[in-house]
């Protein structure tokens, strides 16, 4: 296990993945690539998951446009952004309304 945080993980999944505005995607397609990649430990559940697509919803990233029992659809209300650390080197994947800040929390300095 890496100690990247699981919603960097989400944002960089989606960023990969699904960084079009027309598309639709779901939380158990990101949580599958999240296994696939052992960016998550294996007790980690889709219920785990809400509160980190919760998140990125409150954020304004993604808008929950449909949902089935546990399957929520999302789309992007715009695309992210990857920005690479000019300090720590890591990466953050960022929408245009965030600040500039680096997301590695024992960083922070400003991209
Ligand atoms: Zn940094």
């Amino acid at each position: 296990m890496n100690n990247i945080p699981i919603i960097t993980n989400i944002r960089k999944i989606i960023f990969e993945n699904f960084n079009d505005i027309d598309l639709r995607f779901n939380n158990d397609q990101i949580f599958e690539i999240l296994k696939q990649n052992e960016m998550v430990d294996p007790s980690v559940t889709i219920d785990n998951m809400e509160v980190y697509f919760k998140e990125l919803c409150d954020t304004e990233i993604l808008r929950n446009i449909a949902q089935n029992f546990t399957t929520q659809w999302f789309k992007l209300f715009e695309p992210i952004e990857k920005i690479q650390c000019g300090s720590c080197k890591k990466e953050s994947y960022l929408i245009s309304s965030e600040s500039r800040t680096c997301q590695n929390s024992s960083c922070g300095s400003t991209l």
